[in-house]
């Protein structure tokens, strides 16, 4: 069994879940006391929070390089970083690994694949859904459409995850919110949504919404999972 790296702390509520999931996942395929072998950095969220707004990604891509060059130091045979956001830097961090990174959008796109789902909704941080990144990977590399909500909405999206989820605060409004959004995503045709932000699972399932949902969270964690049984 491969050891897996996690870079975690963005925010550490969601790489709790990653922790957990990863784990859960290991042990329903091997059965008996198996865990996953892994190692996790945790970051400051607060540092990182603060050059994101501050659009200081030269700098956010030396913290993300300096985290993942640790946990391959600890011994990680591959790494995962736990946020969508920050694969905004991961070019930086695949120049300086030698062990590969297992990019957030790789899993996603093959579930969406397998579903059948070739045009999507995205819910993400305001960086995730506006910049080219994240759909850029999914159109060019998989040819899914990516659909975002209209700026209001967007706003919104962003605010509850760093205002809520990424304090583990889960509000019942702000549920109805996104379902709101997502049903306003649903008009424009799309076959499903992404939950884009490694904290959304914390608020929505796929039991608050009629159109399937993509929990990056979970397809990132089952990748791991698969990937370090290979
Ligand atoms: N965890 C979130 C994501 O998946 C947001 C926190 C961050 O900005 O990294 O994008």
């Amino acid at each position: 069994m491969k050891t897996i790296g996690l870079i975690g702390g963005m925010s550490w509520e969601s790489s709790a879940e990653y922790y957990r999931l990863i784990n859960v996942d290991m042990k329903s395929r091997l059965g008996g006391h198996h865990n996953a072998r892994s190692v996790m950095v945790t970051v400051s969220f607060e540092e990182i929070k603060t050059l994101q707004h501050a659009q200081r990604w030269d700098e956010l891509g030396e913290h993300m390089t300096q985290a993942a060059l640790q946990v391959q130091t600890a011994g990680a045979e591959f790494v995962l970083l736990c946020t969508n956001t920050m694969h905004r830097v991961a070019p930086a961090l695949e120049a300086a690994l030698d062990v590969p990174l297992l990019h957030i959008v790789d899993p996603t796109a093959q579930a969406l694949r397998d579903a059948g789902v070739r045009r999507v909704g995205l819910l993400g941080t305001a960086f995730t859904m506006e910049q080219d990144f994240y759909r850029g990977r999914m159109q060019e590399r998989h040819g899914i459409e990516v659909v975002v909500p209209q700026a209001q909405e967007r706003a919104l999206v962003h605010q509850v995850i760093y205002d809520e989820l990424c304090h583990g605060i889960v509000r019942d409004a702000s549920r109805d919110a996104y379902r709101l959004i997502i049903d306003n995503m649903r008009a424009q045709g799309v076959g499903g949504v992404i939950l884009g932000c490694t904290e959304i699972a914390l608020l929505i399932s796929q039991e608050d919404v009629t159109l399937p949902v993509f929990d990056t969270t979970a397809l990132h964690a089952q990748a791991a999972v698969t990937r370090a049984l290979e």
